[in-house]
């Protein structure tokens, strides 16, 4: 058995066939197989418990992984999910989707001796799950309640984990979203077979048991403008994550069946819900019996790509314009890709799309005109400059062309009306990162709209941490001091 091979099992996931470059049909989950109660102590059992938690330093919401670990290993669950719940809002979820390959996981000094890291996640959504079947799983009781009222913009994990936190205080919390559902991109981006919807409802419901209020289908500078919420909260949060998504400049980009990477996830996330989605109905954004490629090399293109897989695409295609030691996305999940039957193409990208002559339609697209791609001198950030190569043009075939470039803020203050809105030189909100403040009095930010587009547990250490910073600013306000007294 091979490295590889030990390490998922380890995981408890199922080994998928080697099948070449075909594309397996059957719908394997990416999320790990239940473990057995002892499985999971034998795994848990395996932490050395060393002097310096190197996996506790780089879990972004410091989790007291040994501790949990050793509750885990000699049974004692209850006490492991109330250590890990005491950091962590959302465990079971980031046991499910964080990468934990570049986080805890990655820094074990198990793993880093050879030996195959002790598997943290899958332990930490273990502990969670059982603590939600045995009834463990409370909504906050405030011990009083306070008269003073909280507007979060955005349901994503940054908004709910504020709302958790400032509801266990006795603060009045109002979250508003644009969507009809709460839990963001953890609802409408992430892909079902990485992170089941029910997870995320469960949570949203118990927010709604412990007193918190969704205003949903609420759009902040459409139905009222940051301003008028100002008024209507002693304190604002942002969390409204990053939208604008980076497009490509191309000839032909203009065609049909060329569509931005999170309609397709949210279609596909929406008709995994029931509900009835028009543009997947038709089949405008279902890659079933096509041949797709997958524009980007992001975290984004990688969930498009094995989306595509379990659509039942005929080939599914990944172009991307550096090489594999150079994308953004996780290596864990190419890897997974991979084994599914996806084609990368490395360092290549489209120079036009190509619309079809003697289709019923005459936008429809056919293929790509790609180019090769060489790696020129690095730039002032280090990275080198993706150069294309003279005449390496060639074909690839394609029915659906996914745009899976990344994401910009928008422009709040014009969309939110919110002129005096401070922003940094990427367009995300500025921020006095000791007190999570904005520079308009009683307006606070967290998650992706301050980090640019980042990780869900950054999300929740973010909605924790100005969960905290509006305690301390409005305990300040009742006590007439000014906003940084507090600190
Ligand atoms: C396809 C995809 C896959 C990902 N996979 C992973 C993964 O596997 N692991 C991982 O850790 N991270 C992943 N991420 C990143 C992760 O989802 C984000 O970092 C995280 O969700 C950010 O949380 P947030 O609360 O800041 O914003 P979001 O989750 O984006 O939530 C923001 C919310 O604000 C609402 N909103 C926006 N504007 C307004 C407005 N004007 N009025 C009212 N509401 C508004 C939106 O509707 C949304 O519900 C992925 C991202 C994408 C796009
Ligand atoms: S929250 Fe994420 S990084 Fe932290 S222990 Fe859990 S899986 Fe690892």
């Amino acid at each position: 058995m091979t490295a590889k091979m030990l390490r998922f099992v380890t995981l408890g996931r199922a080994m998928p066939e080697k099948r070449g470059a075909e594309l397996r049909r059957h719908d394997f989950d990416e999320i790990y197989r239940e473990f057995r109660p002892e499985e999971a102590a034998n795994q848990a059992s395996r932490c050395s418990q060393c002097g310096v938690p190197f996996c506790q330093v780089h879990c972004p919401v410091h989790n007291n992984i040994p501790d949990w670990l050793k509750l885990a290993a000699e049974g004692r669950l209850e006490e492991a999910y109330e250590t890990s719940s005491a950091t962590n809002n959302f465990p079971e979820i980031c046991g499910r989707i964080c990468p934990q390959d570049r986080l805890c996981e990655g820094n074990c000094v198990i793993e880093q001796a050879g030996h195959g890291t002790v598997t943290i996640g899958a332990i930490e959504k273990f502990i969670t799950d059982t603590a939600w079947e045995k009834g463990w799983v409370k909504p906050v009781r405030p011990r009083r309640e306070r008269r003073q009222s909280i507007g979060i913009v955005g349901a994503g994990p940054a908004g709910l984990a504020a709302a958790e936190e400032l509801r266990r205080q006795g603060y009045q919390v109002t979250v508003y979203d644009r969507y009809d559902r709460a839990g963001g991109l953890l609802i409408y981006g992430i892909p079902a077979f990485k992170l089941e919807k029910e997870v995320v409802q469960r949570r949203a419901a118990l927010l709604v048991e412990a007193g918190v209020t969704f205003t949903l289908n609420f759009e902040v500078g459409r139905d009222a403008s940051l301003e008028e919420l100002r008024r209507r909260h002693d304190a604002i949060l942002i969390a409204c994550g990053v939208y604008k998504a980076r497009d490509i400049q191309a000839p032909g980009v203009g065609l049909h069946n060329i569509v931005p990477a999170l309609d397709y996830l949210t279609a596909s996330n929406r008709s995994s819900l029931g509900d009835h989605v028009p543009a997947f109905a038709s089949g405008a954004l279902d890659a079933r019996g096509k041949n797709v490629v997958v524009i980007g090399g992001g975290d984004t293109a990688m969930d498009c790509v094995r989306t595509a897989v379990r659509q039942g695409a005929l080939s599914v295609k990944c172009l991307y314009r550096r090489d594999r030691a150079n994308m953004p996305g996780s290596q864990r999940e190419v890897a997974h890709a991979e084994e599914e039957g996806v084609e990368f193409v490395w360092l290549a990208q489209p120079e036009a799309f190509v619309g079809g002559s003697g289709n019923a339609d005459p936008y429809k697209l056919t293929g790509l005109r790609a180019q090769r791609i060489h790696l020129g001198i690095a730039d002032a950030t280090g990275r080198q400059q993706p150069r294309p190569i003279e005449g390496s043009h060639f074909h690839l075939p394609a029915d659906l062309a996914i745009k899976a470039l990344g994401f910009d803020p928008e422009n709040l203050p014009e969309a939110m009306g919110a002129p005096g809105l401070e922003l940094t030189r990427w367009g995300s909100v500025k921020l006095d990162w000791k007190r999570m403040a904005t520079n308009l009095e009683g307006v606070f930010a967290a998650g992706d709209i301050v980090r640019g587009a980042s990780l869900v547990v950054w999300a929740i250490r973010d909605g924790r941490d100005a969960a905290a910073a509006i305690q301390r600013y409005l305990m300040a306000k009742e006590a007439g001091l000014s906003a940084t007294a507090a600190e």
